[in-house]
């Protein structure tokens, strides 16, 4: 009950927040001040050692604070076990992002619950949560600084070595080495202008570094170039081996990979199966194909 009080507080607080900052918050400035009314509670409970189930989400609604009458993800219910890679497909809107977000707890849910290895995440600190995940966004942040802390963002404690190591894996190491001062080029703004794909190639060197149980990928929509591509693929299946991966997918050519393809869309989620079993069954699912796949680039079956 305790609980529950809390949660109405933090919501009608985020939303005066809001209401006073609106037209200024931008996605990520509502994240920052929601992440500061997330908090531990008194007494968290260890991360269980690794169970069947990896993550599950218990009949999950989930309203953001400034949208109080509209549900971004309504009855949720999924299991992902231990080392599977499940793509999430649907269209913009449907719900990936905010799924993401919720299980990093940037936001909780008010109905329902989500567990990590069968442990409410709400009770697991917040330090052990997010080092438990690792994060490939759609559209990589870097520093105003060098390569060398860019990669090591996943890490602070990497060593040189184990940065080039993690460079190497992520497919990044050569382009690295042909910039005008190697790894001790900057990057940002102001330093040397990096490609789409190369971008991520950092991305997916700090995830490498950090090794972490769970990888969150949200898949470029963007073409990259073939080479690109290839590496950035290459990369990501490097990064994918050995843990459970959720992947927001844009391009299906990924989702047949996938063990599980959870279909979303308004919130919800509207079919799961395979891409054989869903091209059958999912009408949405047969659209988004269509969508996605053209004569020059068919569906593979
Ligand atoms: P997807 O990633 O599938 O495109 P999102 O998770 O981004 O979908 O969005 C799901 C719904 O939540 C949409 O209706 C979107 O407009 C809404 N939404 C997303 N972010 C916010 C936010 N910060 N505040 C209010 N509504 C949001
Ligand atoms: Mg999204």
């Amino acid at each position: 009950a305790i609980m529950v009080a809390t949660s109405v507080a933090t919501i009608a607080e985020v939303y005066g927040e809001l209401q006073r900052a609106a037209g200024a918050a931008s996605r990520l400035l509502e994240l920052l001040k929601i992440k500061s009314l997330i908090q531990n509670v008194p007494n968290t409970n260890e991360m269980k050692a690794h169970g069947e189930t990896a993550i599950s989400f218990n009949n999950v609604d989930f309203y953001y604070p400034s949208r109080p009458d509209s549900a971004a993800l309504k009855e949720i219910n999924l299991n992902i076990e231990q080392g599977k890679i499940v793509a999430l497909v649907g269209p913009s809107g449907a719900g990936k992002t905010t799924l993401f977000e919720l299980l990093q707890r940037f936001y909780d849910p008010q109905v329902g619950e989500i567990e990590c290895r069968g442990e409410n995440i709400k009770l697991l600190s917040l330090t052990d949560l997010r080092h438990s995940m690792g994060m490939v966004p759609q559209h990589p942040v870097l520093f105003s600084s060098d390569v060398w802390h860019n990669i090591r963002y996943g890490n602070p404690n990497a060593s040189d070595e184990q940065v080039v190591e993690a460079a190497k894996r992520a497919h990044a190491h050569d382009f690295i080495e042909q910039l005008p001062e190697g790894y001790n080029s900057f990057l940002g703004e102001q330093g040397v202008r990096l490609s789409g794909g190369q971008k991520q190639r950092i991305a997916i060197a700090r995830a490498i570094l950090k090794d972490p149980d769970i990888l969150l990928l949200d898949e470029a929509t963007s073409a990259l170039d073939a080479q690109s591509e290839f590496h950035v693929q290459a990369a990501l299946n490097e990064l994918m081996h050995t843990r459970t991966t959720l992947i927001i997918a844009h391009r299906l050519a990924t989702v047949t990979h996938a063990d599980l393809i959870v279909v979303m869309d308004k919130g919800q989620v509207v079919a799961t199966g395979t891409h054989q079993t869903l091209l059958e069954e999912s009408r949405l699912y047969q659209r988004l194909c269509e969508l996605q796949f053209d004569k020059a680039n068919p569906a593979p079956v």
